[in-house]
């Protein structure tokens, strides 16, 4: 059997799209399923538009959700030559015309072009509805479709993974096959991926661009993760899988046939999951990473501490930043408020005294534990005849401006009594 030879192609011209990420991955899994090679090509022909920043994210960002090429990248900017010599060849056998300097392929009349698509079966295209294809542009630049049947050809690739957006380059591209005496690949066209309300894939759907995701939080496996299942499902039905293990069981004729959505609640939930997965160790320096980038000083920061916050909230974040958001409080003193239950919890008759007498009893505490800060709330409670809830969700308020969290006593013994105590006495005065 053939080896597999698959590829990616990029175009430069933006950041790496979440479509283009998941044709990528597709691709990537294909070549590792088959043991056959995953070739990189960056199709930066539109000098124009294509940028090294882009090309820089764009690999960065590969690498980021666990995709590694075997080959690359080539850069079709440096391989003019190749286009310039097998358009000529073209010419030379009398299937192409020059228009000034243009080379243009002649589209032959009344023929019937078919793909066998691994995806969608056979597709049929008539000539007549394809008007003659340039081949070489007149300022020397070739052709995409041109340009991509070269180098495939050159490349051996030998299954070609995109989305269905291609399809309807891909009678142009066989005839280019064919006009070069070539056999051609086999094609498989993945219906696109829609936004949740069916639309094209927009920023009001989430972001478009895995790096919007990467900086919003986003682990790279859940993305992965996400993304394989919006074009493939394991027949087991299990939506919790590793790249490795969607390697050893994709194979392209599973590939799904109608267009998927994209639900970045959906993505939410796989992210919220992963994270809950890993441990305080790996979780750390990746929410020391969302710190610094959120300006919040971490480098001070104590790490046992930090960890220890983690260990409180990772079970409570979908997201990275979400962490950020959630415990301000721990590294700031103007933390954002929850004004609403501001005036729920702390504007309310008696609940100030409630505080009061809480922190009159902290005040004598020696060993500032979450166990004794509790035992304490609790003589409160029982002495006073008062309920549990009239203690604590003030004090949580006054201690964290915020309604929900992590356990109080918990917090409070890692807030430290001297912090605690200074935000009680401020609200109560
Ligand atoms: N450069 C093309 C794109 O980004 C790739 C086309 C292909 O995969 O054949 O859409």
């Amino acid at each position: 059997m053939e080896k597999v030879r698959v590829r990616f192609a990029p175009s430069p011209t933006g950041y790496l799209h979440l479509g283009s990420a998941r044709t990528a991955l597709f691709n990537w899994l294909y070549a590792r399923h088959t043991g056959g090679k995953f070739v990189l090509r960056v199709e930066d022909t539109d000098k124009e538009r294509s940028k090294k920043e882009y090309l820089d994210e764009i690999l960065k960002d590969l690498k980021w959700i666990g995709l590694s090429w075997d080959e690359g990248p080539f850069f079709q900017s440096q391989r003019l030559n190749l286009y310039r010599e097998a358009a000529d060849k073209i010419l030379k056998k009398g299937l192409a015309y020059k228009e000034g300097e243009a080379i243009i392929y002649k589209v032959p009349h009344g023929k019937i072009i078919k793909i066998d698509d691994l995806v969608h079966g056979e597709m049929q295209f008539n000539t007549d509805e394809i008007k003659d294809q340039v081949l070489m542009k007149s300022d020397g630049s070739a052709a995409y479709n041109f340009a991509c049947v070269v180098d495939d050809a050159d490349m051996n690739i030998t299954h070609i993974i995109r989305g269905d957006d291609h399809i309807s380059n891909t009678p142009k591209q066989i005839m280019f096959y064919q006009a070069m005496g070539l056999g051609q690949p086999k094609f498989a066209h993945m219906p696109l991926m829609m936004g949740k309300d069916g639309a094209k894939l927009s920023k009001r759907h989430g972001g478009v661009a895995v790096f919007e995701y990467r900086k919003e939080g986003f682990l790279p496996e859940p993305l992965a993760n996400y993304l394989l299942l919006l074009g493939w499902l394991p027949k087991d039905g299990r939506e919790l899988i590793s790249l490795a293990q969607a390697a050893e069981e994709f194979d392209i004729k599973d590939i799904n046939k109608v267009q998927v959505k994209f639900d970045i609640d959906k993505l939410k939930w796989f992210n919220g999951e992963y994270i809950r997965s890993k441990t305080i160790k790996d979780l750390y320096p990746l929410i020391k990473e969302q710190l610094d980038n959120a300006g919040i000083k971490s480098e001070n920061m104590d790490e046992q501490r930090l960890k220890k916050i983690i260990d409180l909230y990772k079970v409570r974040i979908k997201t990275l930043t979400e962490f950020v958001q959630l415990t301000d409080y721990f590294f700031k003193d103007d933390y954002k408020i929850d004004e609403k239950g501001k005036r729920k919890y702390l504007d309310k008759n008696g609940n100030k005294e409630n505080i009061k007498k809480f922190s009159d009893k902290l005040k004598n505490l020696k060993d500032f534990s979450c166990e004794n800060i509790e035992k304490i709330c609790r003589d409160i409670e029982r002495e006073e005849n008062l309920k549990a809830s009239n203690i604590i969700h003030p004090t949580r308020m006054a201690v964290s401006g915020k309604t929900k969290g992590a356990g109080l006593f918990e917090i409070m013994e890692l807030l430290g009594k001297e912090k605690i105590l200074e935000r009680m006495q401020k609200v109560i005065s």
